[in-house]
């Protein structure tokens, strides 16, 4: 007998049916012999429409009340959840964060868990009751209601998972699984059985909506297995879970596409220490996240030229400030390509498979498709491209690849 948490989307419990549908299976594993602990998002858009709401009540609404009031929708969800089980005929309790202990920081919006009791879950586990718990929501050290960042109820149900010490941690959605690409862009694309945490975190960061990356994280630092699959069907999803020495056996897990990119190219800036970090430093400050820099020197290294990228919307504050800063240290200019996409190929198999790189960029090349900048680290490599090209790249690398094959079929590439 073991201890499974279900985590349920907004799409899954959109309606009185889903409730019930997402109550049967909770209900299941019970009778499976299993103590089940749920965790339930907002119901269908509510969290949108709260949001704007919100932005049409107040310009700028104190980050407080957003808590407040976001936090609601999965009020609604775990009790809806409870009396749906209670009308089935089993014992179930519905619980906010406040009332088990999930506590985190005090940054409203984005706090992060940093300690979840044990006491009550285990208590009302104890008594034979399903448990469901808010997820995405949480309390910090002085009882203020906390959020944890939109899509945060992967988090709480991964985090639940992993202090609770559960099987498994299964996501309920609307999707079937990981897929190797986008399967709205790249129709042939084929669901992925198994991917490794360091492969499924850098799909999270670079560009495929699956999952909150924290969950995956903690998933990562306490060996829960998450399995995210169809709330819809009995079939096995997408396995996210520690390495196996079968993964590196091909080079490439999926790729992905993020559209909404810019690029700042920093010309002819004096190589006098300290410069550069100047120019990041300021960048950094507005809290703006800056993805792969590129530099190189010119002039017998009198000179550097630095590019690097961030997202779109970001892109006027960073030319403010990267235009002040030239004009005051003498820089020879700053230019802005907003409106260009990356494509990202990976794999942990690309540690044991040489020519990927090259590959990725014959592709390209033969696609007539032009590339701004390139990254690379151990398990993935990015190619920054003009933003109408994106989905014929992405396209092009899930056929270069070999993808739409799956790896049981003997792929080896
Ligand atoms: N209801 C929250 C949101 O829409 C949390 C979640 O769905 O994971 O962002
Ligand atoms: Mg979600």
């Amino acid at each position: 007998m073991g201890l499974i948490v279900q985590k349920f989307g907004g799409t899954s419990v959109a309606d009185a049916t889903k409730i019930h549908r997402a109550a049967r299976r909770a209900i299941k594993a019970k009778l499976d012999g299993h103590r089940v602990v749920m965790v339930v998002s907002a119901m269908g858009k509510t969290t949108d429409k709260l949001v704007a709401l919100a932005n049409e009540v107040a310009d700028n609404p104190p980050k407080r009340e957003w808590d407040m009031l976001l936090t609601t929708g999965e009020q609604v969800s775990i009790a809806l959840m409870a009396m749906a089980i209670h009308s089935a005929g089993h014992e179930a309790i519905s619980l906010t964060a406040a009332q088990l202990g999930l506590m985190t920081d005090s940054v409203h919006a984005k706090a992060r868990i940093q300690r979840i009791e044990r006491e009550r879950l285990e208590r009302e586990l104890e008594l034979g009751k399903i448990v469901i718990v808010a997820g995405f929501q949480g309390i910090d050290k002085t009882g203020e209601i906390t959020t944890l960042g939109r899509g945060a109820s992967d988090t709480t149900a991964a985090a639940l998972a992993s202090v609770l010490n559960a099987d498994t941690c299964e996501i309920y959605t609307d999707v079937d699984g990981v897929y190797t690409a986008d399967p709205r862009l790249v129709p042939d694309a084929r669901k992925i059985n198994r991917i490794s945490y360091d492969e499924m975190l850098e799909m999270a960061s670079s560009g495929a909506g699956v999952m909150h990356s924290r969950a995956i994280e903690f998933g990562m630092r306490f060996g829960v297995p998450i399995h995210v699959r169809s709330s819809l069907t009995d079939v096995e999803g997408t396995m996210i879970m520690a390495e196996t020495e079968g993964m590196e056996a091909i080079a490439i897990r999926a790729v992905t596409l993020r559209q909404d990119l810019a690029v700042i190219f920093v010309t002819g800036i004096p190589n006098k220490r300290g410069m550069t970090s100047k120019l990041f430093a300021e960048i950094g400050a507005r809290n703006i996240v800056v993805d792969d820099i590129v530099q190189n020197l010119y002039e017998s290294g009198q000179r550097a030229n630095v590019g690097f990228v961030i997202e779109s919307a970001d892109a006027p504050i960073a030319r403010e400030v990267a235009e002040r800063l030239a004009r005051e240290n003498d820089f020879g200019g700053v230019e802005i390509y907003d409106g260009v996409s990356k494509v990202s190929a990976i794999g942990v198999g690309m540690r044991s498979h040489s020519g990927v790189a090259a590959k990725m960029f014959e592709t390209l090349t033969e696609a007539g498709i032009d590339i701004h900048t390139i990254s690379t680290s151990e398990i993935v490599i990015g190619c920054v491209l003009p933003r109408n090209d994106g989905p014929r790249a992405l396209a092009a690398l899930h056929a270069a690849f070999d993808l739409a094959t799956p790896p049981e079929a003997g792929r080896t590439q």
